[in-house]
């Protein structure tokens, strides 16, 4: 490899690493998340149609996270596209360039959407769970991940067996903790009763989408987690790339997500509406001195609770202007009640 990450990276991080809930572990203020973007070549939104120059872009957009902080890299199963490819790349990148620093990342997984055919392929089962985590581990290249999420609740599996394959990961060394993502407030509250019932191990962490355009979580969830000492990381908190300065002038750029073919953000997204929103919302921005997509970030942090915010990138310059957000979570009433009359 010819990466050295940077010297400096540990430095002026105060206020940069919060406490997940009640554990003992700390995530940094953003993390990088590799549902877009590193999977198979041509389908990245900047379009690096040969695998060369799509996995060089890769590389640099982890090495410019961990250059400025950020020691979590989140994956699931079925990142890519193809399924895995997500997966794949990123543990020849930890091999390739990262070795060494093993001990200063924190590597994520997942297991819930539909991975292979066949009833044991989705959802919550123990059959699909740890051998989803088995297979995670041999694309990743690891002997263990940090996290294992269950990525979904399954309304058809009992809880007991979800959350008992999580506990099997977390004592089998596979993972070192286990954690849940889109599960509602009353979802959360039961996982956490089965946990104790059955003195299975805890998930210290929830992941659900949060962001200035989706607040769904207000209604129960945080506190749920607040109170219990599980920690918060929001997923898409800029809104797949809505609340940043791409989609201003209501054109879609070629090299966006919206216009990826295999992307999930829809053209259709893109609405007049939504596009005078975030030109209110990018003039609050201004006025504090930030890129929309800074202050969104700092918006979704203001809450000590949220212990992250897992954005997404197509470029190392978007990790590079994001990262600024953690330095200016703190909000005056007035922009807070202004943001919510742009959000009218
Ligand atoms: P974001 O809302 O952060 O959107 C990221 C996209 O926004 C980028 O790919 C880029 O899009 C654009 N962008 C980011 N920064 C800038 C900037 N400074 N200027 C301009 N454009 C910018 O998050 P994602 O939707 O990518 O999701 C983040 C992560 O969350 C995923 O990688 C995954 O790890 C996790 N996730 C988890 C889910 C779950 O079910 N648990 C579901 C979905 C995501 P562009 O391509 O247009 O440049």
């Amino acid at each position: 490899s010819n990466y050295t990450p940077s010297s400096s990276r540990y430095e002026n991080t105060a206020g940069w690493f919060r406490r997940c809930g009640r554990s003992g572990l700390h995530l940094p203020a953003i993390s990088i998340g590799c549902w877009h973007n590193f999977g198979d070549p041509g389908t990245d939104a900047a379009r690096h149609t040969d695998e060369a120059s799509l996995h060089e872009n890769a590389r640099q957009m982890l090495f410019a996270s961990f250059d400025n902080g950020i020691t979590h890299f989140d994956l699931a199963n079925n990142y890519g596209p193809s399924p895995g490819a997500a997966e794949t790349r990123v543990g020849r990148i930890l091999k390739d360039d990262f070795a060494g620093y093993r001990d200063e990342l924190i590597i994520s997984t997942k297991a819930g959407y539909r991975m292979w055919p066949g009833p044991y392929g989705e959802w919550g089962s123990r059959k699909y769970l740890l051998a989803s985590l088995d297979a995670s581990l041999k694309r990743l290249q690891l002997d263990y991940v940090d996290i294992f999420y269950s990525h979904r609740p399954d309304p058809n599996t009992p809880l007991e067996e979800t959350m008992g394959a999580l506990d099997s990961a977390v004592r089998s060394g596979k993972a070192l903790y286990a954690a849940i993502s889109s599960y509602s407030a009353e979802q959360t509250k039961l996982a956490l009763a089965v946990c104790e019932a059955n003195g299975f191990i805890k998930p210290i962490l929830h992941q659900p989408s949060y962001s200035l355009l989706n607040r769904w979580i207000e209604n129960g969830l945080t506190d749920v987690c607040g109170d219990r000492g599980i920690g918060l990381i929001a997923f898409c908190p800029l809104a797949q790339g809505l609340l940043t300065n791409k989609y201003l002038t209501g054109t879609i750029p070629d090299d966006s997500r919206a216009k990826q073919p295999s992307g999930f953000l829809q053209e259709s997204a893109v609405t007049p509406e939504t596009v005078a929103k975030l030109n209110r919302l990018n003039a609050i921005a201004a006025d504090r001195g930030q890129s929309l997509a800074q202050m969104s970030l700092s918006w979704v942090l203001r809450d000590s609770r949220m212990t992250s915010a897992l954005i997404g990138a197509s470029r190392p310059e978007q990790i590079v202007e994001n990262v600024k957000a953690a330095e200016k979570t703190k909000f005056a009433a007035d922009e807070i009640a202004a943001i919510e009359e742009a959000l009218k």
